[in-house]
């Protein structure tokens, strides 16, 4: 089942440009192109994108600094798709509002899982109803009584370990930065201590994952963020 969106691709490189457009377009979406920054910001308006692929490195202007104009004029899922394999501009990035990243070359079936998976949250938000209870596998979280369950029992957790999970379960299947976490958990005086994040992570993953060496409900971004990861599950 394929659900046509608009795409747009943001990217300099002919060569990468196509090869992004025919796996967006097998996938059954249609496609705009820009190859700079300027026809980017000009294609916004006209094609009203479900989701922009933004390269970062553009001849006219640094992709970074279009985060925060193409989130001020549009709804659209921003994916950055980037050569710079560089944590801090990853973080930057999500802190200044993509809402998700891959590194080139990058896989093309994962690229489409991304766009599959923004477009999901996209229905379920515009169907009025941001869900507030939230499965996967044997998992059940209900934000709304802030009750998490493993197989229908309760499971205590902290409160930041609960405030964590809920950050990360009212963006699901998206990377939220470490900065961003700890600013919203612990306050903005201690967003550079990793390590309270880390213990949280780590105390939920004993509690809720099958595997809490090798996660899959909280994986990590490395050095980036964490992302609660409600993909494979049907
Ligand atoms: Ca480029």
């Amino acid at each position: 089942m394929t659900q046509a969106a608009n795409i747009l691709i943001v990217e300099d490189d002919a060569h990468i440009r196509r090869l992004l457009r025919a796996t967006v377009q097998r996938a059954g979406h249609r496609v705009a192109e820009a190859a700079d920054a300027r026809a980017a910001l000009s294609l916004l308006d006209i094609e009203k994108p479900d989701v922009v692929l933004l390269d970062l490195g553009l001849p006219d202007r640094d992709g970074l600094e279009l985060i925060g104009p193409i989130r001020a004029r549009s709804t659209a899922t921003l994916i950055v798709v980037s050569a710079r394999d560089d944590s801090g501009e990853k973080v930057a990035a999500l802190d200044l509002g993509a809402d998700d990243y891959l590194t080139k070359p990058f896989d093309t079936e994962e690229l489409l899982a991304r766009i599959r998976t923004a477009l999901r949250h996209q229905r379920a938000a515009t169907g009025g109803e941001r869900p507030s209870v939230i499965e996967t596998g044997p998992i059940r979280i209900d934000l709304d009584h802030r009750r998490v369950a493993r197989d229908g029992a309760d499971v205590h957790l902290t409160p930041k370990e609960y405030a964590v999970l809920a950050q990360l379960a009212r963006r699901p299947d998206r990377v939220i930065s470490h900065t961003q976490l700890l600013k919203d958990v612990w306050g903005p005086a201690h967003e550079d201590r990793v390590e309270y994040l880390r213990i949280a992570v780590r105390g939920l993953r004993q509690k809720l994952e099958d595997d809490p060496a090798r996660p899959r409900l909280i994986v990590n971004e490395l050095a980036v963020g964490y992302r609660l990861s409600l993909r494979d599950e049907g």
